[in-house]
């Protein structure tokens, strides 16, 4: 089994961090010092999401097997991703620790559903396709193409891929007993979700950036192209308001943010009227 309570559908945050982790190496900001201090819920992994019941990955960064091994999953049926960008695709050779195991002669296979739209990047970028079908050859993993829209029954739960207005991204659908939870992990900015994804049960999202930090200086440069281009919390926030889920959990949080746990609890109390939760490593939501 692959959970720690087998049998129940959760959904996990393997990692909440962004493109940098937290603490980020290299870095001695107090943010960090504090993540390297207490560990726990101040620190945060590469951007992943696992369902237990319908044993289902979502992208694979750096440090997947740690954040795996953390929440004793050691075995991978499903595998989906949100996108190409290296934070979410760079650990892929878990692949290999997942189901290779030479001493005992034994491999197992995981099943990797790719949108067409999302496969056609992996053709053109970082030689992921190349290394998709070299893990094809050893008959570790066998690729599927999705079609938007297409439903996709993975053990006891249904999943469905979209396209989301940032070209190469895919949100996802997946529904249990149900239950609703919709998945935008990354790149939401000038996003309109189609009626499918309005009023989920559960809304998981990226966290955008923020004007300013605790001190209540600028954090990214005026002119900077990340403000073109990536959301701003005060965007998530409208996305949230939009689509108006029971509940939203909002991810894929950056260490440039310069804001630790306790700050995002604090937030949370701010927006509560958004029911809004800020996800931890470790974070467990019961579907
Ligand atoms: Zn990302
Ligand atoms: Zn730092």
């Amino acid at each position: 089994m692959s959970a720690k309570h087998p049998g129940a559908q959760e959904l996990v945050f393997l990692g909440t961090g962004g493109a940098d982790c937290t603490p980020r190496v290299g870095c001695l900001c107090e943010i960090c010092a504090e993540a390297r201090q207490k560990k726990g819920r101040y620190a945060r992994n590469g951007p992943s999401v696992f369902f237990t019941g319908a044993d289902l990955l979502f992208d694979t960064p750096e440090d997947v097997a740690h954040s795996l091994e953390r929440e004793e999953i050691h075995y991978v049926s499903n595998l989906v991703y949100s996108h190409w960008h290296p934070d979410h695709t760079m650990g892929r050779r878990v692949l290999e620790q997942l189901n290779l195991n030479l001493r005992k002669r034994t491999k197992t296979t995981t099943n990797v559903w790719l949108p067409s739209w999302v496969r056609d990047d992996f053709r053109k970028k970082l030689g992921l396709e190349d290394h998709f079908q070299f893990f094809e050859k050893m008959e570790i993993v066998k690729i599927h193409e999705l079609a938007e829209g297409e439903a996709v029954k993975l053990g006891d739960a249904t999943v469905k891929a979209f396209r989301m207005t940032q070209p190469g991204l895919a949100s996802y659908l997946v529904q249990h007993g149900g239950k609703r939870v919709v998945l935008a992990l990354d790149e939401i900015k000038d996003w309109n979700p189609g009626g499918e994804l309005l009023a989920p049960d559960v809304l998981v999202l990226e966290t955008g950036w923020f004007e300013h930090d605790k001190q209540g200086e600028q954090i990214i440069p005026t002119g900077h192209w990340i403000r073109r281009s990536e959301a701003s919390f005060e965007e998530t926030l409208d996305l949230i308001q939009k689509i108006n889920p029971r509940l939203a959990i909002a991810t894929h949080i950056e260490e440039l943010n310069g804001r630790s746990y306790a700050d995002y609890l604090e937030l949370e109390k701010k927006y509560k009227k958004y029911r809004l939760r800020f996800a931890y490593d470790g974070l467990r939501v019961s579907i």
